[in-house]
């Protein structure tokens, strides 16, 4: 059995399938012309097939200008020219399919790539994805895509992007293992939203297991069982049921309020990675929206920062899908893991200590702006609230408001409707803005407490790290006490605080933080139901009690200790 950090909660028993990118190691050969001609014909037809599958898969997560992509390879793929320079190779210089395949490739990839307009050279990218989609299947090398996988399995990496993740069909994709990151890692928290089983930062998996083999995924406790017999398959499967029946139980919680047995009344709200996530959020009965993480719209766009009117109708749909409940928008949190296939940020030792989010878009405020006018737009369809991430001074957090301010002047003076009941808040995820609370709570409208970098940054451990996973100590008195501090400061002044980092989902933590003074905990929407269920059954004077307790405490085995004596 190979341990790991549960992720995303979940049991489940598929075969493995290994997500590796093939190596081709080609080499110009002689060979017969009809057998190479043969293979490159159906190698062709087979590149126009997983393309089309792709495509197909994508349709039900993409939108329209998104899916043009697969077209233009498709197109590609059944380009006459590009077949007949590679056949005429294979004629007259009698060499293999692959090796003339390569050539005609490079070729049109320096042909492409010394254009001077931007689009086309752009298309370079587009010849090398088809071109070696077109070798491997020459070579008959499976090139695994996530979006092409069509019967049950489980998915086995080094890593996942988050495009990788978002490419997952839930449908077959059972569940996922990978050998690094940790709960907080994006993927991680894409895995949550996808309702996907998840274990991370098992080390060696890769070694361990081959395509095909047999997987149990215990994402509850964090295991991994390869080629078990069939008592243990038996055991998991009835562990399976077990959590569904569980899930389904929970589900009377739906439509009650999150209230201690003393009145004190809460939030508990969903996070999200595009408008579809809402349903989710709605069926888990979630009662707002406390992040939507809009880095993904500008991640899943191809070849552009996506325009105002895309950016504005995602708004409008998260807006209108929660049907006037509060959905908190988070401005353009790009950088550090989370990178952009038509940017090239500048490179630098340290990404996630480097040019991040608002001071990404405080350096860029084209961007910024765009961004700000689309939500601007959207706010007459339900309840904003914008916040910013990663602010650090209240300088920064004064500039991305006065960008914010000259936007709404603007847009008004043009005619345009704008909500006059926008709250605009401050993400509360570095620690010198934690200290500086109060003096932040005068000018924002709201907090909300980032705990996946808050932790990262105070304990100086890089959350994408397995080694120093064992840093992640949400329930230290010292996290505890940066956290009384941000909450504090938001009461002083009258503000709400919120917390949005996966620490708000935790089961453990839920007693502390409400204890703590908490408002509004915003998780993956899978976890509300059992959040809400905590929340209904424990006393908030009890909790307070418990809070002021764990702050005097020396470490997080303490507090954990404590919790658990009190419950
Ligand atoms: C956080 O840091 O806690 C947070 C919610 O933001 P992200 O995980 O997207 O960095
Ligand atoms: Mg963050």
């Amino acid at each position: 059995m190979l341990k790991g950090i549960a992720a995303s909660q979940g049991i489940a028993v598929a075969n493995v399938y290994k997500l590796e990118q093939p190596v081709l190691n080609i080499e110009k050969k002689e060979a017969n012309k009809e057998e190479e001609l043969a293979k490159l014909d159906s190698a062709f037809k087979k590149t126009v097939n997983d393309i089309e599958k792709i495509k197909e898969v994508a349709s039900k997560s993409l939108a329209e200008e998104e899916l043009a992509i697969f077209d233009a390879h498709l197109l590609m793929a059944n380009d006459p020219e590009l077949k007949s320079q590679i056949e005429d190779m294979i004629n007259n210089d009698g060499v293999n399919a692959e090796y003339a395949t390569e050539q005609v490739a490079n070729m049109m990839v320096s042909i492409f790539e010394s254009l001077e307009d931007d689009y086309m050279r752009e298309r370079a990218a587009d010849v090398k994805d088809v071109t070696f989609r077109l070798m491997c299947n020459i070579c008959g090398k499976e090139i695994p895509n996530l979006a092409t996988i069509d019967k049950p399995v489980i998915v086995v990496a080094k890593d996942l992007t988050p495009s990788d993740t978002a490419s997952l069909n839930k449908e077959y994709a059972k569940g996922f293992v990978t050998e690094i990151g940790g709960r907080t890692s994006h993927s991680a928290i894409m895995a949550r939203s996808l309702e996907i089983p998840a274990v991370v930062g098992v080390t060696g998996i890769l070694e361990e297991v081959k395509e095909g083999d047999e997987l149990v995924l215990d994402a509850v406790n964090g295991e991994v069982i390869v080629n078990p017999s069939q008592e243990t398959i038996d055991v998991y499967n009835q562990k399976a049921e077990e959590f569904r029946k569980e899930k389904e139980a929970l589900k009377a919680l739906k439509d009650k309020p999150s209230i201690s047995l003393d009145g004190r009344e809460v939030s508990l709200a969903g996070n999200i990675g595009s408008p579809a996530d809402v349903e989710g959020v709605k069926d888990n009965g979630g009662e707002g929206v406390g992040l939507f993480r809009t880095e993904f719209l500008y991640m899943k766009s191809e070849d552009d920062f996506p325009d105002e009117d895309t950016q504005f109708a995602a708004y409008r749909d998260a807006l209108e899908g929660m049907e006037g409940k509060p959905v908190v928008i988070r401005t353009l949190d790009i950088g550090g893991d989370k990178k952009l296939n038509y940017y090239t940020f500048e490179e630098e030792m340290n990404p996630f200590l480097g040019v991040r989010a608002v001071r990404f878009c405080l350096m860029r405020k084209d961007i910024f702006r765009t961004q700000l006018r689309a939500l601007l737009r959207a706010s007459v369809y339900g309840k904003l609230c914008i916040m910013f991430p990663m602010i650090a001074t209240l300088d920064e957090f004064r500039s991305a408001k006065e960008v914010y301010n000259e936007e709404k002047d603007k847009l008004i003076s043009e005619g345009v409707k704008v909500s006059d009941d926008i709250e605009v808040g401050c993400m509360i995820e570095i620690p010198a803005a934690a200290v500086l609370a109060d003096n932040l709570a005068k000018e924002a409208d709201f907090f909300s407490i980032g705990t996946n970098d808050l932790i990262q940054y105070s304990m100086a451990a890089d959350r994408m790290s397995q080694p120093v996973s064992y840093l992640y100590q949400p329930l230290n008195p010292s996290i505890l006490r940066l956290i009384k501090m941000t909450i504090d400061g938001a009461h002083k002044h009258g503000k709400w605080c919120g917390m949005c980092g996966e620490m708000a989902g935790d089961e453990m933590a839920a007693p502390v933080l409400l204890g703590l003074g908490l408002d509004e905990f915003s998780m993956s929407a899978t976890s509300i139901l059992k959040a809400r269920q905590i929340i209904n059954s424990i006393n908030y004077s009890d909790m307070q009690v418990l809070a002021n307790k764990a702050l005097e405490l020396d470490n997080e085995e303490e507090v954990i200790a404590l919790i658990k004596e009190n419950l």
